[in-house]
């Protein structure tokens, strides 16, 4: 035995008990390749790394996935690290004593949330696996309230952008990327082809208060529902001064991460869009729809480019809120997984123990 291998016996160790079972956890990264080029106010690319978590104790296997966020300077290789640089502690604790073990692992992992989350995800579909019950039950949440998904159009060229809306056509409401100087080309190629309702996301991308009133006063008139994170997260009192002068809601992504920043966001927006691998996983995910509803926002659980396994999670938790945004997994065409749904746009959950996934 090496060093390193020692220490980390020494240290299993000391966390278990004696004769206490272990789990077996394991992370990996797993490369999704995008069905086309993908491209917002921040990137461009056509594939995405998502780190994987395998959690495998009595005989059951939980599965979780994470997608490091570039602008939270996150990446994959840094979210393998840290989720093995705690693997000791994930081996020997009890998983039933969950809230415990996540309180911990936030403890012990500054940032990396995507690793996070995809600790959170495999540790609840274990639990849902072992109690024999989907996870939305263990919410006590009716999947016959699972709302309909947005399906999302990247930033393209006019004639891309054409054909996307119509390759678009069984989902009811699509959401919109702008940001750029070609914001109206988009939304004219957008009404071109359709007069669905539309949901819009800069992306932080206007840079100035009055560019975004003109932008929003604009987009109301083209059927737009509400406007994500228009201005960058940090101009809190020009969201603010622009609340007050539009007509539709202002939904925060950037500006929120976790639950304590919902009461303060609150002064500024309608609403927030929740994702799990921005907030750490299902438990904190909960915690800020709950707290945001209690302060009169709306919600939404989003996500980012992921497999069936990170947005299987968020749809178990959708019946929560007001609005969808769980197309990651349908923008790839390697899911490991098949889990949730799109009928019509509406998410249809599974209702198989935990997460419900079906390796592919
Ligand atoms: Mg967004």
């Amino acid at each position: 035995m090496n060093r390193r291998a020692c220490l980390k016996f020494l240290a299993a160790a000391a966390a278990a008990p004696l004769g206490a079972e272990q789990a077996s956890v394991e992370a990996r990264i797993v490369q999704l390749k995008l069905r086309q080029t993908w491209t917002t106010t921040m990137s461009s690319s056509d594939y995405r790394d998502t780190i994987h978590v395998h959690y495998a104790r009595d005989g059951v296997t939980g599965r979780g996935e994470g997608a490091p966020i570039a602008r939270y300077h996150e990446d994959a290789q840094g979210a393998r690290k840290a989720i093995e640089s705690i693997l000791p502690l994930l081996e020997s604790s009890d998983p039933w004593r969950f809230t415990r073990l996540l309180r911990e692992v936030f403890d012990r992992i500054p940032g990396h949330y995507a690793a996070k989350a995809a600790i959170d995800i495999a540790l609840m579909d274990w639990v849902g696996q072992k109690l024999g019950v989907p996870l939305y039950r263990y919410f006590g949440l009716d999947p016959a309230e699972a709302p309909v998904t947005t399906f999302s159009i990247g930033i393209d060229t006019p004639e891309i952008t054409r054909r996307k809306v119509r390759e678009a056509e069984p989902y009811p409401i699509l959401k919109i990327k702008v940001g750029l100087d070609t914001d109206e080309e988009t939304i004219d190629a957008v009404r071109g082809e359709t007069g669905k309702p539309l949901r819009v996301d800069a992306n932080e991308g206007w840079k100035t208060k009055e560019e975004a009133l003109e932008k929003i006063r604009w987009l109301e008139s083209q059927g737009v529902e509400f406007i994500e994170q228009p201005l960058p997260a940090a101009m809190f009192e020009e969201t603010r001064w622009l609340r007050g002068k539009v007509n539709i809601p202002v939904i925060a992504d950037e500006a929120v991460l976790k639950a304590s920043d919902i009461p303060k966001l609150a002064e500024a927006y309608d609403g927030i869009n929740v994702k799990l691998d921005k907030c750490g996983g299902m438990l904190e995910a909960h915690r800020m729809i709950e707290m945001a509803k209690a302060l009169g926002l709306k919600t939404m659980l989003g996500c980012m480019i992921s497999s069936s396994v990170s947005i299987t999670a968020a749809a178990h938790l959708s019946p929560l809120v007001d609005y969808a945004d769980l197309d990651g997994n349908l923008l790839i065409s390697n899911d490991p997984y098949s889990g949730v749904r799109v009928e019509k746009g509406k998410l249809v959950l599974p209702s198989r123990p935990g997460l419900g996934l079906i390796p592919s």
